[in-house]
């Protein structure tokens, strides 16, 4: 099922009375989710992740614009009308059901043409159970399962119904980092097979890349870009989505274009020809930096942090922006400890320029 966002706008009355502006939490949002995708709504606390999900699922009315499921208008439709699975963080399972039991429970609600024999429902039942393989704990309760495994109810819950649109609100959050990650790679698998169109609320850039066919970074109510993850990563619209994707983060510099150079203090780092002279950020991401005795751009050596595969190399440099520069080379790399001072050569492609006002990125 196909999802159609057309100039969806949220806002909310501003209760500081000394601000008479109401809060936009969603601002004129346009995008066509296609068919059996998994889509990671992106960006920091209060950008409008959960107000977006709110307003696909029904449980908020928009300000403006319109919803659509394929081809039906839903903007008015209430959420049990509208074919959604819906998983929060706190799973909201009932404590005195089995697991049998809550994941039954939609079903027995169902009326009209919709409505389920008692087999027809243990049936489905045990197949959403199956599909997150959770099936056999169907007697337990939910305060005998772990934090992952309430989590699966919860999905396997949503699912039951057969939904069109799956929508999951930062379904990992309370989960502990090996759960976190074991649990993402279900949940992408459970997509896969079902191919249900899922919309995935993260603040996390990492989960967010790591599973989803695109994604969607927003910033104070406003989309930012929309793209594959790596598309995005590699070719960030701006400032901010340059900085919210990648770990360790890109090291940003103040930078100039003189003479078709970009120079980062004084040191002259790549050649910009169809620049005019003016002032820029400069993102490099931390593998953009190649460590080389004679390299353009010198910085004051900070030290080592091994990472397994990689080894990272702190260093300072005074137009960076960033407290500490990190750039990731490889384990097999000689760095001479004594040394007070780093060079590198850059790799063009890992290094964006952005307006020094609007963060826009320019392209060079
Ligand atoms: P988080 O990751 O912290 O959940 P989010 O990106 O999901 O954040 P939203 O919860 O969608 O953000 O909130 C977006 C903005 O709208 C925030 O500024 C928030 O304070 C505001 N907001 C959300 N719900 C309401 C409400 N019911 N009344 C007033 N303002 C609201």
């Amino acid at each position: 099922m196909e999802v159609t966002l057309q100039h969806l706008t949220k806002k909310f009355p501003n209760r500081d009375r000394k601000k008479r502006e109401d809060v936009t939490a969603v601002n004129d949002f346009s995008f066509e989710i296609p068919d059996g995708k998994l889509i990671g709504l992106l960006g920091p606390s209060g950008c409008g992740k959960s107000t977006t999900l709110n307003l696909i699922s029904g449980l908020m009315k928009p300000t403006s614009g319109k919803i659509f499921f394929g081809k039906d208008d839903v903007t008015d439709l209430p959420p049990e009308n509208r074919g959604i699975g819906l998983v929060f963080q706190n799973y909201a399972l009932y404590p005195h059901l089995t697991v049998k039991q809550n994941i039954l429970f939609p079903l027995q609600n169902l009326k009209g043409k919709d409505k389920l024999s008692k087999s027809e429902m243990l049936e489905r039942a045990v197949q959403s159970a199956k599909l997150v393989q959770i099936d056999e704990l169907m007697e337990r309760r939910p305060g005998e399962l772990s934090g992952g495994q309430q989590q699966r109810v919860a999905i396997a819950r949503a699912l039951v119904k057969m939904p069109k649109v799956l929508l999951l609100d930062e379904p990992l959050s309370n989960l502990d980092a090996r759960l976190r990650l074991q649990t993402r790679e279900e949940i992408r698998r459970i997509q896969k097979e079902t191919k249900i169109t899922t919309i995935f609320v993260t603040h996390d850039q990492e989960e967010a890349m790591s599973i989803s066919d695109m994604i969607v970074v927003m910033k104070e109510g406003v989309v930012q870009q929309i793209g594959k993850p790596q598309e995005v990563y590699d070719n960030p619209a701006n400032l901010f989505v340059a900085r919210f994707l990648g770990t360790p983060p890109i090291n940003v510099f103040e930078g100039q274009i003189r003479d078709g150079r970009l120079l980062i203090g004084k040191d002259v780092v790549l050649n910009t020809k169809n620049l005019s002279d003016r002032k820029v950020l400069t993102g490099i991401r931390p593998e953009g930096f190649l460590l080389e005795d004679n390299g353009p751009l010198c910085c004051e050596a900070g030290g080592v942090e091994v990472m397994g595969r990689d080894i990272s190399i702190v260093s300072r440099n005074e137009a960076s922006l960033n407290p500490a520069i990190r750039s990731i080379i490889g384990a097999d790399s000689k760095i001479d400890p004594s040394k007070t001072e780093v060079r590198f050569s850059l790799v063009p492609r890992k290094v964006f320029l952005f307006d020094h006002e609007t963060e826009e990125r320019i392209l060079f």
